[in-house]
């Protein structure tokens, strides 16, 4: 049995048992993180050392200043270079974050956040669960409120399409869950726990960007909690179950085209080729996206013969100024 619990843990088993067995039980490697979980490492760290700032000075400049002292650390990390980008993709990346945190700006008055804690440990028994895991921010809002915040430079839902319940539910568990262990803790008791999405799309013109912001919120009354505390009490007990009995299911789904266990998986492997062959009545496009890792794994190939990989353009260039890597005047 595992001694604790962490949310990505519990994430990837909803998502797929048989994924969570490959990773925390056989112990298979996973692969570097790719570029979305770079660049949100380095938002992160850019915006925990801006609220370290007196908040007078939680401004553009600041966080541009703070950019370049994080990127010149980024850029001598193993996850980084092993990206592998080439000059124009490495500059892209870097207009992409810095447009990322002009999406925080957009949502977020720096200034006005009253931070009580930034990138704080809690592990601690959630519903009797060992649990742990790193809260963004806790802060105090207007009304005198202790807030969670966790936030996501992931994609926030389309405009005009919102999740459905079922996916926002799925959602706000972590940050309910780091509310309940804050709770537990006892030295704050949180009133609201929100998550932010802030993002950098690509836009309608080459070097431009879209950006995406949105927040939700919940309650984390005792009561409110319950829910996900239960939830997270039933996914630590399907994994001890799991680990009795030797068996887990997979779940195959859309995924599966960005599982890094494909290649182990004969359901995954399955799910990938029919997604592969079937096509979007409408608009034609296969139910797999071209640039998912498994269609290289798997050797797909298109109507042409060609292995399905696409490799995408690199854009020099944008609207957007991103700063160069220089010593931080701070
Ligand atoms: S390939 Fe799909 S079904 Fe197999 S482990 Fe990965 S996510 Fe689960």
């Amino acid at each position: 049995m595992p001694d604790r619990l962490s949310p990505s843990a519990a994430g990837m088993w909803a998502q797929c048992p048989q994924r969570w067995w490959y990773r925390y039980v056989e112990g298979l490697p996973e692969p570097p993180p790719g570029e979305p979980a770079v660049l949100g490492t380095f938002v992160h760290r850019v915006l925990e050392l801006l609220l370290d700032q007196p908040p007078a000075d939680r401004t553009e400049a600041t966080a541009k200043a703070l950019a370049r002292h994080v990127w010149e650390v980024t850029e001598r990390s193993e996850d980084w270079q092993s990206l592998e980008l080439d000059d124009a993709a490495a500059r892209r990346f870097r207009q992409r974050a810095w447009s990322t945190l002009l999406a925080y700006f957009s949502h977020e008055e720096p200034e006005s956040v009253r931070p009580v804690a930034r990138e704080l440990l809690v592990e601690t028994e959630v519903g009797g669960v060992p649990f742990r895991g790193f809260i963004d921010l806790v802060e105090t809002a207007d009304d005198d409120a202790v807030v969670v915040t966790d936030y996501k430079t992931g994609l926030p839902p389309r405009p005009g399409k919102p999740w459905s319940e079922e996916q926002r539910a799925e959602k706000l568990l972590q940050p309910q869950w780091y509310a309940a262990a804050l709770a537990a803790l006892g030295d704050h008791v949180p009133t609201r726990a929100r998550l932010l999405y802030f993002t950098a799309l690509d836009g309608q013109t080459p070097g431009s960007f879209d950006l995406r912001t949105e927040e939700l919120v919940v309650d984390t009354s005792p009561d409110a909690l319950e829910p996900a505390v239960d939830e997270l009490r039933r996914r630590w007990g399907a994994i001890g179950e799991a680990l009795q009995t030797g068996h887990v299911d997979a779940s195959p789904g859309p995924l599966c085209g960005w599982c890094p266990y494909v290649e182990h998986c004969s359901v995954g492997q399955d799910e990938c080729r029919q997604r592969w062959d079937a096509r979007n009545r409408v608009t034609g496009e296969r139910r797999l996206r071209s640039d998912a890792p498994a269609v290289r794994v798997l050797g797909l190939v298109d109507d042409a013969g060609t292995p399905g990989v696409t490799v995408a353009d690199p854009v020099v260039g944008s609207a957007v100024p991103m700063p160069e890597p220089a010593p931080m005047g701070r």
